[in-house]
């Protein structure tokens, strides 16, 4: 056992809590939480490579060809952008600029890229972009990948475009996901998963007992959430899963939960009975439907009390955040892997940026020594003989040249670790990525897994590191 007064440390930093805007835990009278990707982990590959090929079996019923259409998830990552209406996917930065992009399954040039995007911003809004919100996105990625390039081989139904394929991706993905036979393959056998960590219940049983109520809010219906959340926390907590949480809602219809006014349904048995709920809501019930006023009014407490924690960017942080000014908290778990590239890129980052430094001083002087020869064609030199001035720029031009080669090979590095085509989720060359960004306005924290609260414990003060200006003095 540790002792008491043991010389203190942080967590590891793949699993801190990272604050966005400072959150005080010991302010935040109530905790809900999101279900799937929040508070269960699913194997990416696994669950992703099912809801595939489910979704394969229903576009081959169209009579289209699916043979071709290949499971790749690793070629593809959250936080990338589909473009429907030239079937690509694309990484942005922090203003919507292209910094990357793949045509089907071909990774653009640089060149290629270029032509389609100088003038072209990515803008969520429009919807021609689709955001990859969640890894419920991976499967859809390899799916429009592949028939993008069907399309471009003249393989599907003449006249079919990008966007035609992409609703055809959408709409077999979403009966999928609805229909009962993937689902049952998971209750069926949730190992195959479902990720368990033993941490999980111990962080919320902690959140609990330092008073706050615990809820979960999610869009799966009540077979699923009773038979995913049994298999999950039943081994570790005696009173079993619904002793964790005050509250239940399945079925919520998110994000239209935080926005609409939708009536609320008591689930009165394990089977799932129904009967319209009056009244306020009872303590440790399970409902169905329903919307965020009808909590807030349960809770009775403010919004800025209560901490909504999801790991989908629009439907869990964006709404709830923007209307109803719940704190939010973003869960990424390809944060870990993430972060432990870049600890093992770290000395490399350090000689990176030394480089570059050393160049900026090159060039600053090259740029120095050029003004000197202009002003002495304008017939205003400082009376050193250009030859002498073209010698220095000849030299510098030479140390530049080399410095590039060393530099080259780093920042190629730099760009490929995490993923060999898209690079580190969070970042787009040196500037924050359009996932960065939208993390960055929307969730006030984010870390990789719910567990991690059992390390920041239930009186964190998570701050808000100072931001970075580009005129700051370091
Ligand atoms: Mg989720």
């Amino acid at each position: 056992m540790t002792a008491p007064h043991a010389a203190p440390s942080l967590p590891p930093v793949a699993r801190r809590v990272f604050a966005n805007r400072t959150l005080n835990l010991r302010a935040i009278e109530a905790v809900g939480f999101d279900m799937d990707y929040t508070l269960i982990h699913y194997r990416t590959d696994a669950w992703e490579r099912r809801a595939f090929e489910h979704a394969r079996e229903r576009i081959a019923k169209l009579g289209w060809p699916t043979e071709s259409l290949e499971f790749t998830p690793q070629a593809f990552t959250q936080g990338l952008v589909v473009d429907r209406k030239l079937g690509n996917v694309v990484k942005a930065n922090r203003f919507g600029f292209v910094v990357r992009a793949m045509h089907g399954t071909r990774v653009l040039e640089f060149e290629e890229q270029r032509a389609m995007y100088s003038r072209v911003l990515v803008d969520l809004a429009e919807p021609r972009w689709q955001f990859m919100n969640t890894l419920f996105s991976l499967s859809e990625a390899c799916l429009f990948a592949g028939l993008a390039d069907l399309v471009d081989a003249g393989k599907l139904p003449t006249g079919t475009s990008y966007e035609d394929a992409y609703a055809v991706v959408r709409s077999s993905l979403d009966a999928a996901h609805v229909e009962g036979a993937l689902k049952a393959e998971i209750v069926k056998e949730p190992d195959r998963f479902v990720e368990l960590d033993e941490e999980l219940p111990l962080a919320l049983r902690d959140l609990r007992q330092a008073g706050k109520k615990l809820l979960v809010i999610t869009n799966s219906e009540w077979e699923y959430t009773r038979d995913i959340m049994s298999y999950t926390f039943d081994r570790f907590v005696p009173g079993g899963w619904r002793s964790l949480f005050d509250l239940v809602i399945v079925g919520a219809r998110k994000p239209e939960f935080f926005m609409g006014s939708a009536p609320i349904f008591e689930i009165v048995d394990e089977s799932g009975l129904l009967r319209p709920s009056v009244g306020p809501l009872r303590e440790g019930g399970v409902y169905l439907g329903g919307n965020a006023r009808l909590v807030e009014k349960k809770l009775e407490c403010p919004g800025e009390r209560i901490l909504y924690v999801g790991d989908h960017i629009f439907s869990d942080v964006n709404v709830t955040k923007n209307l109803l000014r719940w704190r939010t908290a973003l869960i990424v778990r390809a944060l870990e892997d993430e972060v432990h590239a870049l600890e093992s890129f770290k000395q490399k980052q350090r000689d990176l940026d030394a480089l570059m430094a050393e160049k900026e001083l090159l060039e600053h002087a090259s740029g120095q020594l050029r003004l000197r020869l202009l002003r002495d064609d304008g017939g205003y030199g400082d009376g050193v003989p250009p030859a002498e001035l073209r010698r220095g720029l000849s030299q510098l031009r030479g140390q530049l040249e080399e410095l590039d080669a060393r530099i080259a090979p780093l920042a190629r590095e730099g760009v490929e670790i995490v993923n060999r085509s898209w690079g580190p989720m969070m970042r787009a060359g040196n500037d924050k990525s359009h996932l960065a960004r939208q993390i960055e306005r929307h969730a006030d924290v984010y870390t990789s897994r719910v567990a991690n609260f059992l390390y920041a414990t239930p009186f964190a003060y998570l701050r808000s590191p100072r931001g970075s200006l580009p005129h700051d003095v370091v």
